[in-house]
């Protein structure tokens, strides 16, 4: 099946043919692409055409498409059976090497998802806590569950979808929205409910708004207050999270928040989540304490092997620097092109994670990621697909380098993105 034929079947079955709405290419337009192949740097559509691939499944993929450590762990353990439903030695592996790497994680709780670690340490917040209100940020994405999808980034801030159908407002007013970077507004929020306020949850480097900088001190302003009014402060690190530094965000930055979200490159490309933090906090979660989560293929052995083999890479590879100088070659390569061209444009970069936003207002918020340009955005988005390079389909998202970039790729991207950019 080609391309075409595999979106137009999709249509038939699938809600606007995808399982995950910014797959629809609706905010670029053009015709979505099918994948059928993966390998390093490199992912082929099912017309067979080439792309040099900076969008990384949304970011799990630090090590690159099949990285041959990570598909042999996984095909070795599909032998042994898929699932078991009881505890299995790679729980406990993986366990340990998120408790070693994560500063302040000393237990943890896998799940399946992104939404199912930010869900469940909202339930946990609010349980240890005896509060009800949740804090978040303006353009903050912490998937798609009902207390956090308010004011959320990325694919609602895509498809502008207003407000929240489907939940609730009795739901949805127990979660409090400020501004990102903007102290006052948090002061100001914490006056008025601090003492009802369960937690405030943050990505410490939004990538769902396009990558924005906190500011100086914002995080250390943010564990202060937070103390201060007994909230625990939640780091939604499923981007971040090994990602930024073997520790994360809360590793890059020094800071230790109460509870950690994980996903995304903790499964190597597997559906997989986490939440921990403290003896004390974990202590509270079923069966040790009152707090009731669970899932019945949570820590599943093929999943969790994915995820063993790709963080003892990056630990003991440490590739940090190395992905953060590529990323730095390519972010200024895309910058000159843009610039010869005279389009007004902002690159916000923090280690391999970046956006590129057509505009020429600083971004630090969710305000400003909106002043891009968007349809310029979907132009150049086509122009480079053309090219034979993918990026995320929607302004409102981070590029992504891994490990299996080499320079020659960047190179070779840049030479596309180049012709692109003469096109548009
Ligand atoms: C992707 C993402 C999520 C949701 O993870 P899923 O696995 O898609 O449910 C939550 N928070 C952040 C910061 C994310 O980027």
């Amino acid at each position: 099946m080609n391309n075409e034929r595999i979106i137009t079947e999709a249509l038939e079955v699938l809600p606007g043919g995808v399982n995950s709405p910014v797959r629809a290419f609706k905010a670029v337009g053009g015709k979505p692409i099918a994948l059928v192949k993966g390998r390093g740097a490199k992912v082929w559509d099912a017309d067979g055409r080439e792309y040099i691939d900076f969008l990384a499944s949304w970011g799990p993929l630090i090590l690159g498409h099949a990285h041959p450590k990570v598909v042999k762990a996984v095909e070795e353990e599909v032998w042994k059976g898929l699932s078991f439903g009881l505890t299995n030695p790679h729980e406990v592996r993986l366990a340990h090497l998120v408790v070693e790497m994560v500063p302040s994680v000393e237990k943890v709780r896998f799940v399946n998802s992104g939404t199912e670690a930010t869900m469940s340490a909202v339930r946990l917040a609010r349980g240890v806590t005896g509060r009800k209100y949740v804090v978040k940020f303006d353009g903050c994405y912490h998937g798609h569950y009902d207390s956090l999808l308010v004011s959320a980034g990325s694919g609602v801030a895509t498809f502008g979808i207003p407000g929240t159908p489907g939940i609730p407002e009795e739901i949805a007013k127990l979660t409090l929205v400020v501004p990102f970077n903007n102290r006052e507004a948090v002061e100001e929020t914490f006056r008025r409910y601090g003492d009802d306020i369960a937690c405030l949850i943050v990505e410490p480097v939004p990538g769902n708004m396009g990558v924005v900088p906190p500011e100086e001190g914002f995080l250390q302003f943010l564990r202060e207050i937070t103390r201060e009014y007994g909230t625990l402060l939640i780091f939604d690190e499923v981007i971040t999270g090994f990602r930024l530094a073997k520790g994360g965000a809360q590793e890059l930055f020094g800071v230790e928040p109460d509870i950690t979200c994980l996903g995304k490159v903790l499964g190597g490309g597997m559906p997989v989540g986490a939440y921990g933090g403290g003896k004390e906090i974990m202590s509270q979660v079923a069966p040790e304490g009152p707090v009731y989560q669970a899932g019945t293929l949570s820590g599943n052995p093929v999943a969790m092997v994915a995820g063993v083999q790709t963080l003892k890479e990056l630990r003991d590879r440490e590739p940090y620097e190395e992905l953060d100088r590529k990323m730095e070659r390519l972010s200024e390569g895309v910058a000159g092109l843009l610039k010869d061209k005279g389009i007004a444009h902002r690159i916000n970069r923090v280690g391999s994670m970046m956006t590129l936003f057509f505009t020429d207002r600083e971004v630090r918020d969710f305000a400003s990621a909106k002043t891009s340009d968007t349809e310029l955005f979907a132009k150049f988005f086509r122009k480079l697909l053309d090219n034979g390079v993918l990026i995320p389909p929607s302004q409102f998202e981070a590029w992504f380098v891994s490990t299996a970039h080499e320079e020659r790729d960047i190179d070779e991207a840049l030479e596309r993105i180049s012709r692109a950019v003469k096109e548009l």
